[in-house]
């Protein structure tokens, strides 16, 4: 009892949305995996499991498969896929089954919790605009208790209950608590197991059958960029042992990258953020790089995460603040260099040969290096007739060919380039006003832009 009480006490980590004892006449603990898609190094899914072993109670986990989710493509659906089928294989190990139902992730929740009547219900958080829809249709529905776990930040979003003005303004709060947060994760085993077979069955976990029942259409697949927790783990071990000690220096190179290729892996939850702070803060590796690399993990990710959660115009230039709105309606009427349509853009149709191998570089691979984006961004503001049109097309071509699109990380690269968010006004120019300028010559200074081209047309 006095195990379950402390499972139960409140948790900067963890949100009541409905509070309560767990039912007595519960028959099981029902995690509701919806971002945190892995079987390990997850909060939501630890609690679960230590609140069946402290009940008595076996866990099941539950996750809904959508066919309709805004601007996912085909590319994104095998991702997510593969990462379900190490998902399942991490859970059963752990001896928690993971049931598969097809259709909204709210009603998929409701119908299972009607057929297995859990004591108690955990679901992961995920600050995006349908992730909150799916959670408050779920809370409405439930007559047993549910908690959310914010397990895939560093530090809880909780601690930021107001939007951040910039990273200077959460980098020290940050910096704060992380020791507090930057601990290894127990992944504890489920101690009792169903001994009937479930009153409800899941669909079958079959990759090709799937896609096919699916029907998405869409950007198609990139082959070799596979999804799942154990090509999150490679490419992990491979960053720590071939990249991270020229972080520092080389991040911003796009040939060969030296980053870690994990925002896809992220974005689903196929790793855990703290997964990868840990052994980062830990490599052999010089300072310099290590201060960096968990500069981008923990503070600008987590502060991307703060602006979703906290500003409900993420998505729209609207969002972005005073002084940046201001500026670009004064220089709404200035004369656009070049004008291109969505389609031109998409196709990879402009005068530029940089902005062009950019593009084809997402479209065919799934990425876009970091340095590259911003400049695609600015240039897509520079040639469309306003603001807001640049930050439509922008971040619907991020969204559709991007594996990692979708994500808090993107509606603010978007915003930051477009729209000047966390950033400061810069001297004015034509077209951006204050907002911060790029060209091609300070890209070619900066970059290995022959290299780039070369590589670029290479994938065909
Ligand atoms: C216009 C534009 C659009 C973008 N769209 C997306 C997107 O759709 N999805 C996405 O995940 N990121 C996006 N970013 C942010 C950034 O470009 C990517 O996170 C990064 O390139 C991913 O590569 P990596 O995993 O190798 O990063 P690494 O350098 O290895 O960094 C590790 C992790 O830190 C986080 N991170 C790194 N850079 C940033 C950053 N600038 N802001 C916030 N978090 C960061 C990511 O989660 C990343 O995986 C966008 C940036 C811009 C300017």
């Amino acid at each position: 009892m006095e195990r379950l009480d402390r499972l139960l006490e409140p948790h900067a980590r963890v949100r009541v949305a409905r509070p309560g004892r767990p039912d007595p006449e519960g028959r099981c603990v029902l995690y509701w995996m919806q971002r945190s898609q892995r079987g390990r190094d997850n909060g939501a899914l630890n609690l679960a499991i230590a609140l069946g072993n402290a009940l008595g109670l076996p866990v099941a986990t539950v996750f809904g498969l959508t066919a309709d989710y805004p601007g996912a493509e085909r590319r994104h659906y095998r991702f997510l896929l593969e990462g379900l089928v190490d998902a399942a294989a991490d859970l059963e190990d752990r001896g928690v089954p993971l049931l598969l139902g097809l259709g909204r992730p709210d009603e998929v929740v409701l119908r299972f919790v009607k057929a297995l009547s859990p004591a108690i219900v955990i679901g992961d958080e995920n600050p995006v605009r349908p992730g909150v829809f799916w959670r408050e249709r779920v809370t409405e529905g439930l007559s047993m208790p549910l908690r959310f776990v914010d397990t895939d930040v560093v530090v809880p979003t909780s601690f930021f209950p107001n939007e951040e003005f910039a990273a200077r303004t959460i980098r020290p709060k940050i910096h704060r608590l992380w020791n507090e947060y930057l601990k290894p994760i127990p992944n504890p085993v489920a101690k009792t197991r169903f001994t009937t077979p479930l009153a409800v069955e899941g669909a079958r976990l079959e990759i090709e059958p799937l896609m096919e029942a699916l029907k998405v259409g869409g950007a198609g697949e990139v082959a070799g960029y596979r999804g799942g927790s154990r090509e999150a783990e490679r490419r992990l071990t491979r960053f720590l042992g071939e990249r991270l000690s020229r972080y520092e220096s080389e991040r911003n190179q796009p040939t060969p990258y030296m980053t870690s290729e994990l925002s896809a892996h992220l974005h689903f939850g196929h790793i855990s953020p703290l997964t990868i702070a840990l052994a980062i803060r830990s490599a052999d590796a010089p300072q310099e790089s290590i201060a960096s690399a968990l500069e981008e993990l923990i503070v600008r990710r987590e502060l991307a995460i703060n602006f979703v959660a906290r500003n409900p115009r993420y998505d729209q230039l609207a969002g972005c603040p005073d002084w940046a709105l201001k500026t670009l309606r004064a220089h709404a009427n200035d004369p656009r260099p070049f004008h291109y349509s969505k389609a031109q853009f998409e196709d990879a149709a402009t005068h530029d040969h940089v902005w062009n191998a950019a593009q084809r570089e997402m479209t065919i691979t799934g990425r876009m290096h970091n340095y590259l984006r911003m400049y695609w961004a600015k240039k897509i503001l520079e040639w469309t007739p306003d603001a807001e049109t640049a930050f439509g097309i922008a971040l619907e071509l991020n969204d559709r060919y991007e594996m990692d699109g979708r994500d808090p990380n993107g509606y603010t690269g978007v915003a930051w380039a477009i729209g000047g968010k966390h950033d400061r006004p810069w001297p004015e120019r034509p077209i951006f006003g204050t907002v911060r300028y790029m060209n091609e010559a300070g890209i070619r200074r900066k970059l290995d832009c022959e290299a780039y081209l070369a590589w670029v047309s290479a994938l065909g």
